[in-house]
């Protein structure tokens, strides 16, 4: 049996399992998709022991995913760019890590609003958090130049530093200002997530034919997406980009390529 898992602390939260499973059911797979809670006091000595764990290998949840990158053998290019690690499998006795989080939220947006990228331009990115520099890393890979408006000023800066002359720095409540010429608009922030807390953004400004996107997903469609929507513009929720950044790792642990169907979307739907 090829077993995986997702590792986190707390881990209860993650729908990984579901996703995997229904997978794992599919293609009749003699396998098993897992939670793994590890205490932060044992998070060094877990991953340092992890190739003797019969794991074939897992994704990485808060708070985790910085450490992961770091203790890895190897990393793919994105994890030394954005610092953090999301799926992890071992190769020759190695253990190797890759963030598969913007290729998801690329592959999301790929699937639902099939040329929001065909512009590029300006992409206004809200957050700069773990998940905003997989989302900012993805939209520079896809030829936008980016400005993160944060509410700790300098996590922006920190994150833009990384893509010089590619991506800029400020405070959230200038988010009006660079609306107003962004093709795309993405809530990479926590703020909407299970209803709490609002995004402070004028829909009013946004050029009319710009996608929206929130990678918050619960509820799937959120105070900034029902905002958007009303003024007419594109949406995009974010549940996808959770469904498609498990593609890699299932691919890489148990051998078959899996596809994001309506079938699955429903299943994880109905469990949010
Ligand atoms: P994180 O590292 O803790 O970052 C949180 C971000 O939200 C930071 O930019 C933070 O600003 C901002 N924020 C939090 N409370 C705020 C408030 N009251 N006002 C203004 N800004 C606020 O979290 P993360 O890992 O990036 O996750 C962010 C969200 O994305 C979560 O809701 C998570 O569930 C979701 N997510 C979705 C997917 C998916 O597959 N769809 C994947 C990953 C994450 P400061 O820097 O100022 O604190």
């Amino acid at each position: 049996m090829i077993r995986a898992a997702v590792v986190g602390w707390p881990v209860s939260q993650s729908r990984s399992p579901l996703i995997h499973g229904h997978w794992l059911k599919q293609f009749g797979i003699d396998g098993d998709y897992g939670r793994i809670a590890v205490e932060p006091e044992r998070i060094d000595r877990f991953f340092a022991r992890f190739a003797d764990s019969g794991l074939a290998g897992c994704n990485v949840t808060i708070p985790y995913k910085e450490i992961a990158a770091r203790l890895a053998d190897h990393r793919e290019p994105v994890v030394e760019r954005i610092g953090a690690a999301n799926t992890l499998w071992i190769e020759d006795g190695q253990l190797c890590a890759d963030n598969t989080d913007g290729v998801g939220f690329a592959a999301n947006l790929d699937d639902r609003a099939p040329d929001w990228d065909k512009q590029r331009g300006e992409a206004l990115v809200l957050g700069a958090g773990g998940a905003a520099a997989a989302v900012v890393d993805a939209l520079i890979e896809r030829g936008f130049t980016v400005r993160i408006v944060n509410r700790t000023l300098s996590r922006a800066e920190s994150l833009a530093g990384r893509y010089p002359g590619r991506a800029s720095a400020d405070v959230i409540s200038a988010a009006n200002r660079y609306a107003a010429t962004a093709g795309f608009v993405v809530n990479a922030t926590s703020l909407g997530m299970k209803g709490d807390g609002v995004v402070d953004l004028d829909m009013s400004v946004i050029p009319s034919d710009a996608v929206v996107t929130d990678i918050v997903y619960v509820p799937l469609v959120t105070s900034f997406l029902d905002a958007a929507a009303a003024r007419g513009l594109r949406t995009v929720d974010g549940l996808g980009m959770l469904l498609h950044q498990a593609v890699p790792g299932f691919t890489r642990w148990f051998g078959r390529r899996p596809a994001v169907t309506p079938e699955l979307r429903t299943l994880i739907e109905a469990d949010l």
